[in-house]
């Protein structure tokens, strides 16, 4: 890689502006823009030490007054020399500084180059490199936490761990065919076997907690589905603690779609308010309806809401139909007023059957209790072994099958090169993960999704 200076602004407006530099020139180039209040120039003070000071450009008055820090190769984030300046947040200051910089000779970084560089230089493995996006976006802890484990090395230590054991495998297989005078254990199917087993039930343990995983961080789609007037408005404003949804006594106000993002303890759900279902001859209604029942079609879990306090209809046996055979809670509405309903009834087509008061809130706790259960997400270990990206998902998935593949080659009398073979392509595939055989074009494609400055 190119050995040259770069820099970017580190954050997104806001009070305080960070530059960071990464480069052999690092602090030799914010000598040229940053005075150390105590004289003398913060190459010269020692690494890692935060040093107030003004922000000078050539000969002009001071800009900004501010603080400024340098690391020392490879005791920095990128292993390379770095400087950091935090500034005030002015746009038109951090330009400045910039423009100051480039005519140093420093460029721009690229979308990601800092923690590329770190991936260069062994400071991260690919997977540990990912999750600093996953970090970024997190919008829950639980998200957070996972991804942090992961920036720490959770997922590259296991796979690494399961690989090297193949590597293992494999070289002791070679040895022998290669050098059948020396003296070493022989080569023992049996035991081969064993490490492969073992390696595909972690792959498969990894590659399955994906969909947990992709949930967690992208957030669970949920419809709430009823016929008009059950509450489904005032449940989802309810949820939200806040009036988004148009509650009205007026059958079929919510015509299209409302979604909304509701955090319940670990779980991110995407709540869909839908026009309610009944049979009609309104175009439009009927448009919102056939919306409704497409969105609850692809949803991973459903809210069907009954009023407790009328009998059951027509529209509410539309609305169970829906629901049923599907991960969905009956949620019986309207619990503060006298019950009219056939619970009953509601309980055949339904497991989880829970009165609430959308208006009162009584029971919404316990709702919000039951739904990450239902899905899985209550128990779930954030340790970083939680895989929330697609590329690595891919790859795990790969390699298991291949460690699968193996093993069927294995048990039905294939000759040993076939097996080995397989296992072969199962390192390559954990090598994609953590970046240990991987093309320049993937690692490319990998940093071009980060932001400037990270
Ligand atoms: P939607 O058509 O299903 O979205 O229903 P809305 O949320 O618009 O509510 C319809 C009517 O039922 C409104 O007058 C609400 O105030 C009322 N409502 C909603 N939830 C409750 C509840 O838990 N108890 C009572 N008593 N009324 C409710």
């Amino acid at each position: 890689m190119s050995n040259d200076t770069i820099a970017a602004i580190a954050t997104a407006g806001g009070p305080i502006g960070i530059i960071r530099l990464s480069g052999a020139r690092a602090a030799e180039a914010v000598d040229a823009v940053f005075q150390p209040a105590s004289g003398g120039k913060l190459s010269e003070i020692p690494a890692n030490y935060l040093t107030y000071g003004q922000i000078r450009l050539e000969e002009g008055a001071p800009l900004d007054c501010c603080f400024a820090v340098h690391m020392n190769a490879p005791r920095s984030s990128t292993g390379e020399n770095m400087a950091e300046l935090q500034c005030h947040g002015s746009p038109a200051v951090l330009l400045e500084i910039m423009n100051a910089l480039y005519r140093l000779g420093v460029r721009q970084a690229e979308a990601g180059e800092f923690t590329k560089r770190a991936f260069l230089n062994g400071k991260l493995d690919l997977a540990a490199a990912e999750a600093v996006n996953d970090l970024i976006a997190s919008r829950t802890a639980e998200a957070a936490q996972n991804a942090a484990a992961q920036l720490m090395g959770a997922v590259g230590s296991r796979i690494r761990q399961v690989r090297d054991e193949l590597v293992e495998m494999v070289a002791h297989f070679h040895a022998v065919i290669d050098y059948p005078d020396e003296e070493i254990d022989p080569f023992l199917f049996e035991n081969a076997q064993e490490v492969i087993h073992r390696a595909a039930a972690i792959l498969y343990r990894l590659a399955e907690s994906y969909e947990r995983g992709r949930i967690m961080h992208e957030g669970v789609p949920c419809v709430i589905l009823g016929k008009p007037n059950t509450g489904k408005s005032t449940l989802l404003n309810t949820l939200l603690g806040r009036d988004r949804a148009i509650v009205t006594e007026m059958p079929g106000t919510t015509r299209d779609i409302i979604e909304e993002t509701v955090r319940l303890g670990p779980v991110l759900l995407r709540v869909s308010d839908t026009a309610g279902i009944r049979n009609t001859v309104d175009p439009v209604e009927k448009e919102g309806i056939d919306r409704a029942l497409r969105t609850a079609s692809s949803a991973s879990i459903i809210l069907a809401v009954f009023d407790s306090s009328e009998p059951l209809t027509d529209d509410d046996l539309m609305v169970m139909a829906r629901a049923t055979g599907r991960t969905s809670i009956a949620v019986v509405n309207k619990s503060d007023l006298p019950s009219a309903v056939d619970l009953e009834h509601i309980t055949r087509y339904f497991q989880h059957v829970l009165p609430i008061s959308a208006k009162t809130g009584e029971g919404i706790d316990r709702l919000t209790e039951l739904i990450p259960h239902l899905l899985g997400l209550d128990t779930a270990a954030f340790d970083g072994e939680m895989i929330t990206n697609a590329r690595q998902a891919a790859a795990l998935a790969r390699a298991a099958s291949r460690c699968e593949e193996a093993l069927f080659g294995a048990q039905s009398g294939m000759t040993y090169d076939a097996v080995i073979m397989d296992a072969e392509g199962a390192i390559a595939a954990l090598g994609e993960i953590t970046g240990q055989n991987v093309t320049d074009d993937i690692v490319n494609k990998i940093f071009e999704n980060f932001c400037v400055g990270k």
